[in-house]
């Protein structure tokens, strides 16, 4: 057999998953727990799958140390449709929402369907490249909106607002990459596919106290968030190979040690990528450098090195470097570099940064 040659996944989403949870998902979908079927052809009702979905919730649970005040929840409609059904729950007059990019854009517009809509800092005036600070938060607003990490932009919040209206954060891109202090979140949600799992499922860690504020509209029972709490993230047919495949991964990340392992391999590869690229006379990273994201990096050509580009590429492309093509709306070059991509990987990035 033709040997495959070794590829550097640095794909923005879907992105690299790690090698356990590729191979325990493909062996589940050949014989899954010894029945001689295939995971994805069994009842989600039959008792080994109901094992895959408490072990997910409990390594959801343990890996970000959730308090029993909140539920854990595996939906489905992606990270998008959190954007209305957040507001279509919670918002019966106004909401505070920070505009840190094109995700929260998307969630500003969909939440003035529901309610007024204060954006109380952005960065758009600089094409996001930064994380505004020093805003207020108006008391009397039924709920605070901002993205933990803006995955186009390559910025990150450092750290979080905490004010007396409830918080909630889109955690899509940076979820399970450091530690969150949990208790002071009312909502969390995050796509599977950036840094948990594939494409399919989304993560919803909600606390309970928030089900008694919701507004006084009629919600379908499908988009009401205690109806999936009560059925234990089964009211219908869940996603089950995402789950599966999503567990698989959280098992992974557990046996390495958890958010805080992961935190430090996370920092040292973005350090490495930011390093050569703040040496390098031809590339400028585009985020500002306090709001420097550690999942994924962008960077671009200056202006009067823009000629290297073709021999840039073609080195990339010999090593083995996929995905590393930039947003549209910021250009030249975004590696993203998620959980589970190696140090190795973003070493020979670097290399290449530095060698050019
Ligand atoms: C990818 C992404 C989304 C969109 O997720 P979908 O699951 O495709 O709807 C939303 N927010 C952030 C921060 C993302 O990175």
């Amino acid at each position: 057999m033709e040997s495959i040659k070794k590829i550097h996944n640095f794909s923005a989403g879907p992105s690299i998953l790690s090698t356990y949870a590729i191979e325990q998902s493909i062996a589940d979908l050949q014989n899954f727990s010894g029945t001689g079927l295939s995971a994805i052809e069994v009842s989600h009702r039959g008792k080994e799958f109901q094992k895959v979905m408490d072990d997910a919730c409990d390594l959801v649970k343990t890996l970000l140390n959730i308090p029993d005040t909140h539920d854990i929840l595996f939906l489905q409609g992606g990270a998008s449709t959190q954007f209305f059904q957040i507001p279509m729950n919670f918002l019966s007059g106004k909401a505070v929402y920070l505009n840190t990019g094109t995700w929260s854009k998307k969630a500003i517009t969909e939440a003035k369907a529901y309610g007024e809509v204060i954006e109380c800092a952005s960065s758009a005036h600089s094409n996001f490249n930064y994380i505004p600070t020093g805003y207020d938060i108006d008391s009397s607003a039924d709920y605070f909106h901002c993205t933990s990490n803006n995955t186009i932009f390559g910025t990150q919040m450092q750290g979080f607002p905490y004010s007396s209206v409830p918080l909630i954060c889109d955690m899509s891109s940076d979820i399970f990459s450091r530690p969150v202090d949990v208790s002071k979140f009312d909502l969390i949600y995050a796509g599977a596919q950036k840094n948990m799992g594939p494409a399919g499922v989304t993560l919803v860690i909600i606390n309970k106290e928030l089900y008694n504020k919701t507004a006084h509209r009629h919600i379908p029972t499908m988009l009401k968030y205690d109806t999936h709490a009560e059925a234990g993230s089964m009211y219908n047919t869940p996603p089950v190979f995402a789950i599966l495949a999503s567990m698989h991964n959280l098992k992974w990340l557990k046996d390495l040690g958890g958010v805080e392992a992961i935190q430090k391999i996370n920092e040292e590869k973005a350090n490495i990528l930011y390093s050569a690229i703040d040496e390098s006379p031809y590339f400028i990273g585009t985020a500002e450098v306090n709001s420097r994201s550690k999942m994924n990096v962008c960077f671009v050509f200056k202006e009067e090195h823009q000629a290297l580009e073709e021999k840039f590429n073609n080195l990339c492309k010999e090593a083995g470097i996929s995905g590393i093509k930039g947003h549209r709306s910021v250009g030249g070059y975004r590696a993203s570099i998620y959980n589970a991509m190696p140090t190795e990987s973003v070493q020979v990035l670097a290399d290449i940064i530095k060698g050019l």
